[in-house]
């Protein structure tokens, strides 16, 4: 673009072009003040030229907002943030339309230096977004139905099988060690046979809390069903580190609580931990963990056995 004279923002000689294109253009000088509104402007959000030009970009045309409802006019403005450092911005954001309601846009704001590369204003473009949040929005859903477990919000069984084939094949090519532990809390049905089911899902929903305070934040941890979870802990490659954390887990369920009304409910859980191997794979690696479960359980619960 050519740079206007020292000191000044002619925007008319670009109107011509920028009414051409279908996304919003608007420039703004250095108060903010709006000198210029394209067509596409003009169709996104239903202000015309006349309605805009002149005004200051915060003075309750647009409104722009974020996602959280935050006015971003006072503070948070891109257009005002560009102004004031000359670095470009990518936002998105609901402008307000004419009409009243709100059009999800993405707006990219630029500095408009002059000859001296002084910054004499800014120019925002922004795009239509309704239909790329739509889908956005659609893609979140979609794995919030189809990999996490409703109660606890962790993963599911099916996000559990699709994060342990991912580290077996890292295994496999880049022989990243991983571990797998299975975590089973002890005599809970005893628990919702005295405090009913509501408590029993309060406590699941602590003990995955517990868990997941626990783990580092590359760790995975999934419900695998019922009162089981899973956690998978990529570069864990020796047995005396895995017993440490195991030991870990086991000792911080065993040190948590649910209030009910004047008394706490305290669980405990008992762990199986195994290394994964090149030898392995999934289901070979579930079953030596759970066959480790299984003798936490004989050995009298509350226990980890790692191998
Ligand atoms: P063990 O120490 O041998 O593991 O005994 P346990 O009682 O924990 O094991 P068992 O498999 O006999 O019982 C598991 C119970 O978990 C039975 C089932 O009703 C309960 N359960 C499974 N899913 C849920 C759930 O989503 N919410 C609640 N509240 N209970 C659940
Ligand atoms: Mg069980
Ligand atoms: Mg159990």
């Amino acid at each position: 673009m050519p740079k206007p004279p020292e000191g000044t923002l002619k925007p008319e000689i670009y109107r011509d072009v920028l009414d051409t294109i279908v996304d919003g253009v608007y420039f703004v000088d250095a108060e903010r003040r709006i000198v210029l509104w394209n067509k596409g402007a003009e169709q996104i959000s239903g202000y015309d030229t006349g309605d805009v030009l002149g005004h200051c970009c915060a003075d309750n045309i647009l409104c722009h907002i974020d996602g959280k409802g935050k006015a971003l006019c006072e503070e948070g403005c891109p257009l005002a943030a560009t102004l004031a450092d000359g670095l470009p911005r990518t936002t998105d954001m609901y402008l307000h339309h004419k009409a009243g309601h709100r059009v999800s846009v993405e707006a990219k704001v630029s500095a408009l230096r002059d000859v001296a590369g002084r910054i004499v204003g800014a120019v925002e473009v922004f795009s239509d977004n309704s239909v790329k949040m739509a889908a956005l929005e659609s893609v979140d859903r979609l794995i919030e139905e189809s990999l996490i477990d409703p109660l606890t919000k962790v993963g599911n069984r099916r996000h559990i099988e699709i994060t342990v084939r991912g580290r077996f094949e890292e295994m496999a090519r880049y022989r990243w060690p991983f571990a797998l532990v299975l975590c089973d809390i002890d005599r809970f049905k005893e628990i919702n046979d005295a405090y009913g089911h509501a408590i029993g899902d309060e406590v699941l929903l602590m003990v995955s809390k517990t868990l997941q305070g626990a783990v580092r934040s590359f760790d995975f941890l999934g419900r695998w069903g019922g009162e089981e979870f899973l956690l998978c802990l990529p570069n864990v490659g020796d047995v005396e580190a895995l017993t440490a954390i195991t030991e870990r887990f086991r000792a911080l369920v065993a040190a948590s609580s649910v209030r009910l009304d004047g008394q706490t409910l305290s669980v405990t859980a008992s762990f199986g931990a195994t290394l994964a191997t090149r030898e392995d794979n999934a289901d070979s690696a579930f079953r030596r963990a759970d066959a480790l479960l299984y003798r936490s359980k004989e050995g009298g619960r509350n226990l980890t056995s790692v191998g």
